[in-house]
């Protein structure tokens, strides 16, 4: 790419765009980038609390309550404004920016009446009603790039990513998102403005808003990145990097200065919020450079992505195996056991395809070798509907006592530790098993990643922090 077209996306996250200050951090970040990227382009995400603030009133207006929908309007209005105030210079834009935010806020309470009528949230409504964090958080950011000095110019990306009808976890349609894309960006760079997006949201190809699934943002970044295309991605968040593991849960946990694809793919894809898990594919392809950095420390260098290769796969970071340890929460495990079960085909595929009935996608599989049983685990939302579905398509093998039961666990997490030197270092299940056992910690189920580059276990809910803090140990010492 010549470099007169050296073109950067860079996206903010939630927290990195929730204040005043942030928002000012923001737009300094992306005038100091100016000064080196010809092209840049900014991707937002709605200020924090805002999309979890307008899908719960939307939720609550189904039951008839509007009481939260008040409270909501009250409450996206003052958090624009006192962004507004605050970075804001001109007196005009201020005035307009808070007509339109209004505007917005004004809108959402006639979905959210509506939807009070109805008696009901469709997904295709709770996308309207999602959307509207990043439709308020783009006008205002952009104002506030201007308000630094740099031309900025807010577009709604329904305008440039065009999805499926899957509301709620659509799927972007490449080719026609580039085409959008070029279409509206690049006489944008010709003027010398940067394009700021809302990060989240597209539109089906007649225009119906939709989401790309909760921390889709980081999703827009990648494929706004893979159509233009970017030389590079950045994520701007709200902590240095990708880390040994959630600060959150360990506070020695430390930054990873590289990762491999592989690696945070498996890291994102069990639960590491910092990067949603749909971001790695399209950079990859596109053979983009994906970086991860913090807003409020942008002299770090943060963490770089870095590709799949054999030397790689050799341990580094000073013999350094695990890498980094993660958990995601809120899981049933279903076991579908019994004896008959030997060497009959097909149970695993009927019970996959019930599953795959009720829209859920499994995390985790483990199949005991005798056969006599199949243990996965599944979102505990989702548990309920999933055991119904199976004890009717095995209602027959039930009856005839070749199907003991179909049960689930109460709640568990699946802690997952991830390292591609695991691959080239016997005995690390070992280590990893034997350091739970000190603890204390019962594994209710183990699966290996089939790359050989994590290792997954089924713990309780109650031993989850205990579990990811045992295991960090084994990084860090
Ligand atoms: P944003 O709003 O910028 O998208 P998120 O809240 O989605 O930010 O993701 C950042 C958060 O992810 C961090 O504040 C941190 O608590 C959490 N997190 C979980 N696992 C990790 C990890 N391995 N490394 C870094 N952060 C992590
Ligand atoms: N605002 C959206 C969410 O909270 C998307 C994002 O922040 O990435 O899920
Ligand atoms: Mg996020």
């Amino acid at each position: 790419m010549p470099e007169l077209n050296k073109t950067l996306v860079m996206k903010f996250g939630g927290t990195s765009v929730g204040t005043a200050d942030a928002m000012g951090k923001a737009a300094q970040i992306v005038k100091g980038a100016r000064k080196d990227w010809p092209r840049v382009v900014v991707v937002t995400s709605a200020i924090s609390g805002a999309t979890n603030l307008l899908l719960d009133s939307a939720a609550q207006a189904a039951q008839g309550n509007l009481q939260t929908l008040m409270d909501a309007e009250k409450s996206l209005l003052a958090n624009h404004e006192k962004i507004i105030e605050a970075q804001v210079t001109s007196p005009e834009r201020r005035a307009e920016l808070k007509e339109k935010v209004k505007s917005l806020v004004s809108d959402f309470g006639s979905l959210c009446r509506a939807i009070a009528v109805l008696g009901e949230a469709s997904p295709r409504a709770l996308d309207a009603a999602a959307s509207l964090g990043e439709r308020m958080s783009v006008y205002v950011l952009a104002g506030v790039i201007e308000s630094v000095g740099v031309s900025a110019q807010a577009i709604e990306s329904t305008e440039l990513v065009v999805t499926n009808a899957h509301f709620q976890n659509a799927h972007p349609d490449f080719d026609a998102t580039r085409e959008r894309t070029l279409s509206k960006l690049v006489p944008i760079f010709e003027k010398d403005i940067v394009p700021v997006t809302t990060g989240f949201i597209g539109a089906t190809p007649d225009g119906i808003i939709t989401t790309l699934g909760r921390g889709g943002s980081d999703y827009s970044a990648a494929i706004l990145g893979a159509v233009l295309p970017a030389n590079e991605v950045w994520i701007w968040t709200d902590v240095d990097g990708i880390m040994t593991t959630d600060p959150r849960i360990v506070k020695e946990a430390r930054t990873l200065s590289e990762i491999t694809y592989n690696e945070v793919a498996e890291l994102a894809y069990y639960g590491a919020k910092v990067l949603h898990p749909k971001t790695i594919r399209p950079v990859v392809e596109a053979g983009i450079g994906l970086r991860i950095c913090n807003t409020f420390n942008p002299s770090h260098p943060g963490t770089r992505l870095i590709a799949n290769t054999p030397s790689n796969g050799k341990p580094h970071n000073g013999g350094q195996v695990v890498k980094a340890v993660t958990a995601i929460r809120k899981q049933r495990l279903v076991t579908i056991e019994g004896r008959g079960m030997l060497g009959v085909p097909g149970v695993a595929a009927r019970a996959f395809s019930a599953v795959a009935s009720t829209g859920t996608s499994v995390p985790l599989i483990t199949q005991a070798s005798s056969e006599q049983s199949i243990c996965f685990a599944v979102p505990s939302e989702t548990a309920a509907p999933i055991l119904s579905a199976l004890q009717n398509v095995f209602a027959s093998e039930i009856e005839d006592e070749d199907i003991d039961r179909v049960w689930m666990t109460e709640d568990v997490s699946i802690i997952t530790v991830v390292g591609v030197g695991m691959r080239h270092t016997p005995g690390v299940a070992g280590q990893v098993f034997s350091q739970l056992g000190r603890n204390n910690t019962n594994v209710l189920a183990i699966a290996q990643g089939s790359s050989e580059v994590s290792i997954s276990m089924v713990v309780d809910a109650d031993d989850t922090e205990a579990a990811v803090k045992a295991l960090h140990e084994l990084i860090v010492n």
